[in-house]
């Protein structure tokens, strides 16, 4: 059994409050949000970070930014403005080592952030 945490959320060892699922990714309600709506996007098969993304990624990637696109639009937030963050490391506050996008909305969100 892996001990990553997003992955036994993939393979359902884990609740988590799914929004949309593909083939390829998986959308489910950050567990301590930080905005009305706040989404992670993950691929289904595990990527360390973004540092670990090659060329080989690029289907990938433009699968994750799509579900991102379907979660905004699902989630109202589409026309009032969201923003996708990806960490990357210590600095960034980078806590679970499976690449994930967090989609943050439904309120003013302070830029640069805190
Ligand atoms: P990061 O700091 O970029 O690695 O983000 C990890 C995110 O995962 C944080 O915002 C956490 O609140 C969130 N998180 C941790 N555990 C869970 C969980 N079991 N279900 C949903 N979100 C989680
Ligand atoms: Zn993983």
């Amino acid at each position: 059994m892996t001990d990553c945490l997003f992955c036994r959320i993939v393979a359902g060892e884990v609740p988590a409050d799914v929004v949309a699922r593909t083939p390829t990714t998986l959308a489910f309600r950050d567990i301590d949000p930080k905005a009305p709506t706040h989404v992670l996007v993950v691929p289904v098969d595990h990527v360390d970070d973004a540092g670990a993304l090659d060329a080989g990624h690029g289907a990938l990637l433009a699968d994750l930014m799509a579900t991102a696109t379907a979660v905004a639009e699902a989630e109202g937030v589409a026309a009032s403005g969201y923003r996708l963050v990806c960490n990357v490391g210590d600095d960034a506050g980078n806590t679970v080592a499976h690449l994930h996008l967090h989609l943050l909305g439904g309120r003013s969100l302070a830029w640069p952030p805190g």
